[in-house]
């Protein structure tokens, strides 16, 4: 027996519980995983709250995250007793996730934990940190260094924003930190934020195009923010589009692109591929002060995972909340 979350959608409605589950509910999968560790992203809070069509098969197991140790394995790269973490590839989506004391997954997906990590901070970093890290690798690729100017972290006091500016800070670059909490002000400058701002000037519909600032940014926001991060994006500049917590939607014009040479580079952590996955991670190992993870983050316990679903879809958390699901 092993505890889980399980959501459930049938006729009496969409609902996330704290279940005991049998080795029979496991999936198919060449890696059983003793689950140490998960956490709460975004994407997990739409599946507990079903704010978002998130889940794509029911029963299902939420979690896009886990860290821990193989207990079983028949994959070549794999043995009993390694230590690995997996971010994605439709974890938690359409295949049974991390918010259980145990997982079953395909040997492909996993990485092997980082050495400079435990299994808690990898967690701390989960999907979100792991995000931000592309988010920078791709303002790196396409030439954004820290002399070209100030970058601008949108929804800075979530997850993903909270590592973003992190590690752009320890890498030198000038972080200007847009957030819609003005209290967490001084967490984001101990974080390494230059300058807080606040969302508000981003949020409302603006014009195609305004006073140039921003050498590149990582917007985890989309809609009217990204348009109006892209309008103020200096020429040739770089803006990473990683995120949908205002919407969806990108009611913007071509003149930032067109006129300016501005960059639009989208973000995916689901299906990156593996190459990738591991590059990102052993460059958190380098670029992440590991000792800021001890306050972006919060830890909790498997049962109180979806009243923190809850808080997550409200925009109350600060940071990474980090499940010890044991
Ligand atoms: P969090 O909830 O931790 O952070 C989101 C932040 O966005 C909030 O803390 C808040 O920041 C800001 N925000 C929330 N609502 C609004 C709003 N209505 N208008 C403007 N700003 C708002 O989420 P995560 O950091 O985990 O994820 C951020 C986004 O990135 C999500 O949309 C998520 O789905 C996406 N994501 C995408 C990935 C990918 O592979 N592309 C991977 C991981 C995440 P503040 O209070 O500072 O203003």
């Amino acid at each position: 027996m092993y505890k889980a979350i399980v959501i459930n959608k049938d006729e009496a409605g969409y609902r996330a519980e704290l279940k005991d589950q049998n080795d029979e509910d496991l999936p198919e999968g060449d890696v059983t995983v003793k689950v140490a560790f998960s956490t709460l992203n975004y994407k997990d809070g739409l599946a507990i709250t079903g704010k978002g069509p998130v889940v794509r098969r029911f029963p299902m197991v939420p979690g896009v995250d886990l860290a821990g140790s193989v207990m079983a394995s028949s994959h070549g790269d794999f043995k009993v007793g390694d230590a690995v973490v997996l971010n994605g590839w439709g974890v938690g989506e359409v295949h049974p996730g991390g918010l259980a004391q145990k997982a079953r997954l395909k040997g492909d997906w996993l990485v092997p934990l980082p050495a400079a990590f435990s299994p808690a901070q990898a967690m701390a970093i989960g999907t979100a940190g792991y995000t931000a890290m592309l988010c920078v690798m791709a303002l790196e690729r396409h030439g954004v260094t820290p002399d070209k100017g100030e970058i601008l972290v949108t929804g800075a006091a979530g997850g993903v924003g909270s590592v973003a500016v992190a590690i752009l800070a320890k890498l030198g670059y000038t972080v200007v930190a847009s957030t819609g909490r003005p209290a967490e002000g001084e967490y984001l400058k101990t974080l390494g934020a230059a300058e807080i701002v606040d969302r508000a000037m981003f949020t409302e519909p603006g014009r195609p195009l305004g006073k140039e600032r921003w050498a590149g940014a990582v917007d985890t926001v989309g809609s009217h923010t990204l348009a109006n991060v892209c309008a103020t994006t200096k020429y040739r500049g770089v803006v990473t589009c990683c995120g949908l917590a205002q919407g969806m939607d990108f009611p913007s014009s071509v003149a930032p692109f067109i006129l300016r040479g501005v960059t639009l580079a989208g973000i995916d952590s689901v299906m990156a591929p593996k190459a990738e996955r591991i590059e990102a991670w052993n460059r958190l190992a380098t670029d992440l002060d590991v000792s800021k993870l001890a306050l972006i983050t919060r830890e909790i316990a498997l049962s109180d995972a979806i009243d923190a679903a809850g808080e997550l879809m409200a925009g109350t958390i600060r940071g990474r909340v980090v499940v010890d699901v044991n």
